[in-house]
């Protein structure tokens, strides 16, 4: 990756080198935790990890896609970066996986922007260029007046798998020779899986110490505000391949379509799930709403609305929505719900 200026830095600060970067600035890992000067940069990294699990969007400094002032860049820089760390000391996967996703769909956002500003032909450079790095998807730009891009079918093909909605259907975008044409907004979101599983990488793979002087407290009270987003076991190996995948699909922050959402949510009540214990599984969906959620599921129960209680679709209705994942388990069942007493 090039040289990255002040902007691009406060923008996409997962693009830097954690400890080579604070250590570039003059810091050690040690004085953060005990200068009572830098604290406010660990109260912000824990703020931003704290937002991020709730699904709050975290208010950045960031004003009209460029920092304000001087204090701006370390404040948004190293308050990731201290994330970073404090995950990686704390190391738990749900909360990696809600900042990777939070943060993820933040850089979306200025991706975005900086895909569609042509005034500035290097920063849209830079935007191309990550998601060249990310994704190996090459972008281009039909013309600087429009929020118009085209990339690759083959690399569509790949990258569009797990978006149900019909707008991602093939038959229903532009395509010419051999290109799809999508606005910045859809080029963004189409990487927004990649941009996640860097950042989760790159907190798995940061070098720290088991713990840091100074981080102990922070990282006890992360592990336990973790404790609230503790599910139980959702993910059983019993459970029939569509409905791991729709799971898989909710976990990784994609969008899962209302057949798919109807099928989770039949299929987990009808084998006796709790709806407390089934709507933490929507979370994190890119629309995730608690209040829609509880009612959309109190109204497959039947407790709600018409009375009507609704029930797990056919196989060959879930065939027919694109959310069929048949392995050889599944012979000779006709609806998802037989598939764990079969085996039992
Ligand atoms: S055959 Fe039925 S149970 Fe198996 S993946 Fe398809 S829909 Fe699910």
């Amino acid at each position: 990756m090039k040289n990255l200026g002040q902007d691009e830095m406060a923008k996409y600060p997962f693009l830097a080198d954690a400890g080579q970067y604070l250590k570039d600035q003059g810091f050690t890992l040690e004085q953060f935790g005990s200068d009572p000067d830098l604290k406010l940069f660990v109260d912000k990294a824990i703020h931003r990890i704290r937002s991020a699990a709730k699904g709050i969007p975290y208010k950045s400094d960031i004003m009209d896609n460029e920092i304000r002032d001087d204090a701006t860049l370390p404040k948004e820089v190293f308050s990731f970066l201290l994330a970073v760390i404090l995950l990686k000391l704390t190391g738990i996967n749900t909360l990696i996986r809600r900042f990777s996703l939070a943060e993820a769909r933040r850089a979306e956002e200025y991706l975005q922007k900086d895909l569609k500003k042509m005034s500035d032909e290097d920063k849209d450079e830079l935007a191309i260029k990550i998601i060249y790095d990310l994704s190996s998807i090459t972008v281009k730009k039909t013309d600087k007046n429009e929020d118009k891009f085209f990339i690759p079918v083959s690399d569509y093909l790949v990258h569009s798998v797990h978006f149900h909605e019909k707008e991602w259907k093939l038959i229903n975008r532009h395509v010419e020779k051999g290109n799809v044409f999508l606005t910045s907004h859809q080029v963004a979101r189409l990487v927004r899986s990649e941009l996640s599983s860097f950042i989760s990488k790159k907190i798995f793979s940061v070098n720290t110490p088991s713990m840091i002087i100074g981080f102990q407290k922070p990282v006890e009270e992360l592990a336990s505000f973790a404790k609230i987003f503790s599910v139980p076991t959702m993910v059983s190996t019993e459970y029939p391949p569509c409905i791991k995948h729709a799971i898989e699909v909710l976990e990784k922050g994609e969008n899962l379509s209302h057949s798919g959402r109807f099928l989770l949510g039949t299929y987990l009540m009808g084998v006796g799930k709790p709806i407390d214990q089934i709507a933490p599984l929507f979370k994190n969906a890119p629309d995730y709403n608690e209040k829609i959620t509880m009612y959309q599921l109190n109204h497959l129960k039947g407790s709600s609305g018409s009375g009507t209680k609704y029930k797990c679709p056919s196989c060959e209705r879930v065939k027919s929505k694109d959310l069929c994942f048949a392995t050889s388990d599944c012979d000779g069942i006709i609806n998802p719900i037989q598939f764990k007493k079969k085996r039992v």
